[in-house]
């Protein structure tokens, strides 16, 4: 399932994608776009280099595989040592409270 010609809905954590008349909870899966590599070099701007990921660092979490990444400027970020692996291009924006969510299929944890 590709992730990178639609638009999904990340929520504490969780990615969801309005599919018809349901809501589908999706998983970014390591394939050749989004690799569980490391890269080092990998400095985008994005953020400070001193920033750490977190619960509460100002980007939102995003499920890659079996771990967790953080969304910079519509790709994965993979807090690793003291650099950010880049995971590949994810296009999705935080669901907020006042978005007009189309249909109250989730049932987040
Ligand atoms: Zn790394
Ligand atoms: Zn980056
Ligand atoms: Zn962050
Ligand atoms: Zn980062
Ligand atoms: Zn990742």
């Amino acid at each position: 399932m590709s992730h990178d010609r639609h638009v999904d809905y990340l929520h504490d954590g969780h990615l969801y994608h309005p599919h018809g008349s349901h809501v589908d909870e999706h998983r970014v899966e390591i394939d050749a776009s989004h690799p569980e590599d490391c890269t080092p070099d990998h400095a985008c701007g994005g953020h400070e280099a001193s920033h750490s990921h977190g619960a509460d660092c100002g980007h939102a979490a995003a499920p890659h595989g079996g771990h967790t990444d953080y969304l910079v400027d519509d790709h994965l970020h993979h807090p690793h040592a003291d650099h950010c692996d880049d995971h590949g291009p994810l296009v999705a924006r935080e669901l907020t409270r006042t978005d007009a969510w189309p249909c109250r299929q989730i049932r987040p944890r």
